[in-house]
C-alpha cells in the first residue's frame, strides 16, 4: 500500500533574492519571477527549489561517502543513486511533488549591477544592468510524494530535511551576495504520521548512507 509523504518547510530569507522572470518591466533588465495567477508576489518555482534542494541532496550525500551523481549536466545523471531515486532521473520520474514558493508581503527594490569580465576581472564597458530584488522573509515551500513504503517515504524527508539545513544561496546572482537563506522550520508527515524529529531525521539519513546502494532499486 502506498504511503503520501508532505513535507512543509519555512526559510529565512537572509540577504535579498533574484529569480528572473520573463516578465518586461519598464528601467529594469531583470525582473523577478512573480505568481502567474496575479502577478502580485515574487515567487521561487518549483523547478528552481526541486534543483536547489537535489543539488543540496548530493553535497551531503558525497559528504557522506555516498556515490551519488551530479545533475548539474543531464549526460552525468546514473538513475540509481539516493539522490536519483527521491528526485528523479530520465528513466524514472521522482515520487515527489514540489510547488512554487511564494513570497507574500515583502518589500523589492531596483539594484544596479555591472557585468564584470571573468577573464581579466574588470567591468564590461556599457554592460551596467539593473536588477529587481525582493528582500528578507520568512516564506514556506510544500512538498508532497507518494511513495510505495514508509521507509523510502521517511528516507526522502530525511534527505529534504538534510539538504534545506544545508543553507546555500538559491536564485541567481548567487556571486553578487543575493539568495541567501536559514530553514526556520522543517514539519513532515508520512500517511499523517509526523516525522519531523531531528534526531530520528538524522537516524534515518545515516541509515541511508551506511548502504550507499540502498536508494537503488
Ligand atoms: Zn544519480
Amino acid at each position: 500500500m502506498s504511503v503520501w509523504l508532505e513535507i512543509t518547510l519555512h526559510f529565512q530569507l537572509v540577504s535579498g533574492l533574484h529569480i528572473t522572470g520573463e516578465r518586461m518591466e519598464l528601467w529594469t533588465d531583470k525582473s523577478l519571477v512573480l505568481d502567474w495567477r496575479e502577478e502580485k508576489h515574487p515567487v521561487i518555482p518549483a523547478t528552481t527549489l526541486k534543483g536547489w534542494l537535489r543539488d543540496g541532496a548530493e553535497r551531503t550525500l558525497r559528504g557522506l561517502g555516498v556515490d551519488t551523481c551530479d545533475s548539474s549536466s543531464a549526460t552525468t545523471i546514473c538513475g540509481v543513486c539516493p539522490a536519483c531515486e527521491v528526485f528523479g532521473s530520465p528513466w524514472q520520474r521522482s515520487p515527489l511533488r514540489f510547488f512554487d514558493a511564494e513570497l507574500t508581503n515583502i518589500p523589492r527594490d531596483v539594484r544596479m549591477s555591472v557585468s564584470l569580465s571573468r577573464h581579466r576581472k574588470t567591468a564590461y564597458e556599457e554592460r551596467l544592468f539593473s536588477l529587481e530584488v525582493a528582500w528578507g522573509s520568512i516564506w514556506a515551500a510544500k512538498v508532497q510524494g507518494l511513495f510505495p513504503k514508509s521507509d523510502k517515504a521517511e528516507q526522502a524527508a530525511a534527505l529534504l530535511w538534510a539538504s534545506a539545513r544545508m543553507g546555500y544561496a538559491i536564485g541567481a546572482a548567487r556571486s553578487r551576495g543575493l539568495g541567501w537563506v536559514c530553514l526556520k522550520e522543517f514539519r513532515a508527515t508520512v500517511d499523517g504520521k509526523p516525522c519531523e524529529d531531528n534526531k530520528a531525521l538524522a537516524e534515518t539519513l545515516k541509515a541511508l548512507t551506511s548502504n550507499p546502494k540502498g536508494g537503488a532499486r
